[in-house]
């Protein structure tokens, strides 16, 4: 169901902290993380701590909860001092999305080409 933790889920093994993460931000209903094979000086991962498979199915069924991501990722670029990032989203395989549990990157610290590969 969605929302539910699913056992098969390496994001919701890290919000139960049964696979560790470098953590740098935590609330209620989200959990900032470094990611493990960083792209930028500064590449966190903000993700809902409820498991959705992708940001449009995050949108549909918990809209409050996609607005409590996007607030983190403001708040982890203003920790990392970042002026200028990049928020993304992939979403389908073609996109390069790997896992499926909705996840916002955060990237910066270097220059952001546009567009983007
Ligand atoms: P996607 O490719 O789905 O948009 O993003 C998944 C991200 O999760 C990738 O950037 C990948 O490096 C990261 N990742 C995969 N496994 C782990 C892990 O065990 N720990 C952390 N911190 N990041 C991971
Ligand atoms: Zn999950």
């Amino acid at each position: 169901m969605a929302g539910e933790p699913q056992d098969d889920c390496l994001f919701c093994k890290i919000v139960a902290g049964s696979i560790p993460a470098t953590i740098v931000r935590e609330t209620d209903t989200t959990v900032a993380f470094r990611d493990i094979n960083p792209q930028a000086p500064t590449h966190v991962l903000v993700i809902p701590k409820a498991h959705h498979r992708d940001a449009a199915a995050l949108a549909t069924a918990a809209p409050e909860l996609a607005a409590d991501v996007l607030r983190e990722t403001q708040a982890v670029a203003d920790d990392e001092k970042l002026e200028s990032y990049r928020i993304i989203f992939n979403t389908g395989s073609g996109a390069g999305q790997t896992v499926w549990h909705a996840h916002a990157h955060v990237l910066g610290g270097r220059g952001l080409e546009w567009p983007p590969g």
